[in-house]
């Protein structure tokens, strides 16, 4: 009877959903969980794969952790998350390729009874993520803007200041997230003429760089610096993460023009390198380490039935609901705090001395 009895509630719990925002399911402690990352377009990718992976094994989870590939990113996480569903996975992590392609699947995933986790980038247009899990992307986007004016002032105590601007794939959910936030301190010095946009793109479609892809970034450095700066000084560029902002600099090199403040974000190696030696300005600490924890923490509370804890309810609106949302905050390094700002990572503050 007992048997039955348990067979019955985890035939009930299957069909409604279990583990979605309504708590008090769970799910058995080895259980399948899913992880679907997109292409490893930059370290942070690369990084959070490995600790999914050995994160969920030590808290005694199998795993299934999968990378989109480089060219058809967008079919191959939707058939990667579709097999994850079909193996039985209770929790689906998914670090978005494109935030608006993916309904099908997560529809798939919430009708076999699995908690879909948008983990990084916010899957949009679909009532079927259940969680967010991310650093605070408007807060990096201020957190740029507000080191480009301060790198430009440091070098030059008066403007006006001439910039460019550029953000990330329009496919990602973030992109616009991390530009509002850098706008959001740079417009008020735009509209009193301190900064000025050299070639005048302010418009996001006209700083975009699809698929996050350093050659596009350096193609259109290579392009503003013929068209627009011949003869004028460029103070600095907004970029929207480390490898972007090294495709820029190689660009600036490149033509032999002296090097503007160029802004970051992820803490990659060669970024570190590169803002030790004076050349990238700043960049964004966003402990991959602390961000996997926190989804695991996630995970962890679903299968024993728990509401997951998230600090933020009402900012993550993707279009048909408000994703309840745990958000990290990120912090701005330079030359001047690396050292504190990587005292606990032993890579990057080996990189520091
Ligand atoms: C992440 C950034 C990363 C970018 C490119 C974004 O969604 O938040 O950290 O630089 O993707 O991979």
């Amino acid at each position: 009877i007992a048997l039955l009895a348990l067979t019955a509630c985890s035939e009930r719990s299957d069909s409604s959903g279990g583990g979605s925002a309504d708590s008090g399911k769970g799910f058995a402690a080895n259980s399948l969980i899913g992880v679907a990352l997109p292409a490893k377009t930059s370290e942070n990718w690369v990084l959070a794969g490995d600790l999914f992976t050995n994160g969920l094994k030590e808290a005694g989870f199998q795993s299934d952790v999968q990378y989109a590939g480089a060219s058809s990113t967008v079919a191959d996480q939707q058939a990667q998350i579709s097999a994850m569903v079909t193996k039985g996975a209770k929790v689906i992590v998914i670090g978005a390729t494109d935030a608006a392609q993916l309904s099908t699947q997560v529809k798939q995933a919430k009708e076999a009874g699995a908690t879909v986790i948008a983990y990084d980038r916010l899957i949009k247009n679909t009532p079927d993520v259940d969680y967010y899990v991310a650093y605070d992307n408007f807060k990096v986007g201020q957190l740029q803007g507000q080191a480009l004016l301060d790198g430009m002032k440091a070098k030059k105590p008066n403007g006006p200041y001439t910039i460019e601007l550029f953000s990330g794939s329009p496919d990602d959910n973030n992109s616009a997230v991390f530009f509002d936030g850098a706008m959001d301190v740079l417009k008020p010095e735009i509209d009193k003429g301190n900064v000025v946009v050299g070639s005048g793109q302010t418009d996001i479609k006209q700083t975009a760089t699809q698929g996050w892809k350093a050659e596009n970034a350096q193609q259109r450095m290579d392009s503003l610096l013929n068209s627009t700066y011949s003869s004028k000084t460029l103070d600095g560029v907004l970029s929207p993460n480390d490898t972007l902002a090294r495709a820029i600099l190689t660009s600036v090199k490149g033509a032999g023009k002296p090097l503007p403040v160029v802004t970051g974000q992820d803490s990659e190696v060669e970024s570190v390198k590169s803002i030790m030696a004076g050349e990238q300005y700043s960049t964004i600490n966003k402990d991959t380490r602390n961000l996997v924890k926190q989804t695991i923490e996630m995970v962890k509370a679903l299968q024993a039935g728990n509401a997951p804890q998230i600090n933020d309810p009402n900012s993550y609106n993707n279009g048909v609901k408000i994703v309840p949302s745990y958000l990290l905050p990120p912090q701005i390094v330079t030359k001047a705090n690396a050292a504190e700002a990587y005292a606990n990572d032993p890579t990057l503050s080996a990189l520091t001395k």
